[in-house]
């Protein structure tokens, strides 16, 4: 049997989680597959597609500087041009090749493992940069109000516009608008590699799921005032996590081996 190839596009890709992570799946289903990473020069994006494409490559992870370009150069799904990037490309069908944005799905089935019902919630994202638009028009097409906050209001204001049930805000909102409501996320790059949170602490309360797309750390600050207001709190690595169970489900068809997976994200952060 041809073995199947995988793998991320991004320039750098260095330090990438996703290769364990989709290499451990393949160990645990005994698929005849490997998960490699490219990282061709900004300008070579388009032949880099079409090459995988021709090549046979099964199915492309896309990260920085690509996500946005890749949607030029791919068929991409209604939720992905909404979106405006493109984080999985899956090459098994005749026509050209598919793109998908697994961040909005990657975020809901991170909260929903977490039984945080999203429904008719009302949600506040922090952020309206490439993550906070993922995670905006995912919970809105999920049917929770959203509450759109970031740094630049005007982003906010605008994305609100294009998002269902959406409002934007500056930052200073956050003291009134948390404490309404039920899911808070965090797309924001706040809290990364430092100890600082977007969100002021006597804001945050008990009856609020708190998600952190920060992964580095792993507990955020955000996060740590979040559990000690008695939230429930989801960690940046679940939606990374199901960003690339999404992505494994789209290219094999089968249902991803979450735990192992997990465990093999975990063990490397
Ligand atoms: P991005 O497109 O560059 O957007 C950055 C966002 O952060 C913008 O909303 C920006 O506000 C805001 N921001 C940056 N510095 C800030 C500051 N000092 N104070 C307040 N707001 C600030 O980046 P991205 O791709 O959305 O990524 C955002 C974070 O999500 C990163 O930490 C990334 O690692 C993480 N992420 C995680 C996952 C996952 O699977 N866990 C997936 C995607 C992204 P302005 O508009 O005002 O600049």
């Amino acid at each position: 049997m041809a073995m199947d190839v995988y793998g991320l596009l991004g320039n750098p890709v260095g330090h990438s989680l996703s290769p364990p992570m989709h290499e451990a799946a393949y160990d645990e289903l005994e698929l005849e597959a490997r998960y490699a990473t490219f990282e061709p020069d900004e300008d070579d994006i388009e032949d880099a597609i079409h090459g995988a494409d021709a090549l046979g490559i099964a199915g492309l992870n896309v990260t920085i500087p690509f996500k946005q370009d890749a949607l030029e150069i791919v068929a991409p799904e209604d939720l992905a041009t909404r979106i405006g990037a493109v984080n999985t490309i899956d090459f098994s069908g005749s026509g050209p090749p598919t793109g998908y944005n697994t961040d909005a799905v990657g975020a809901l089935r991170a909260l929903r493992d977490h039984d945080v019902t999203i429904e008719g919630a009302h949600a506040v994202v922090v952020g309206a940069g490439g993550a906070g638009r993922a995670v905006a028009f995912g919970l809105a097409d999920a049917g929770a109000t959203v509450a759109i906050a970031n740094r630049t209001e005007p982003t906010a204001r605008d994305l609100a516009e294009e998002v269902t049930r959406a409002t934007g805000h500056g930052l200073a909102e956050l003291e009134t608008l948390v404490p309404e409501a039920d899911v808070l996320v965090n797309a924001t790059s706040v809290g990364m590699e430092e100890n600082v949170s977007p969100v002021p602490t006597d804001a945050l309360h008990g009856d609020l799921a708190v998600l952190d797309a920060v992964y580095r750390p792993l507990e955020t600050k955000l996060l740590r005032e979040a559990a000690a207001a008695g939230a429930t709190t989801v960690d940046g690595a679940w939606m990374l996590l199901y960003q690339g169970v999404e992505a494994f489900e789209i290219w094999t068809g089968r249902d991803a081996p979450v735990a192992v997976m997990n465990e093999a994200l975990r063990s490397r952060l």
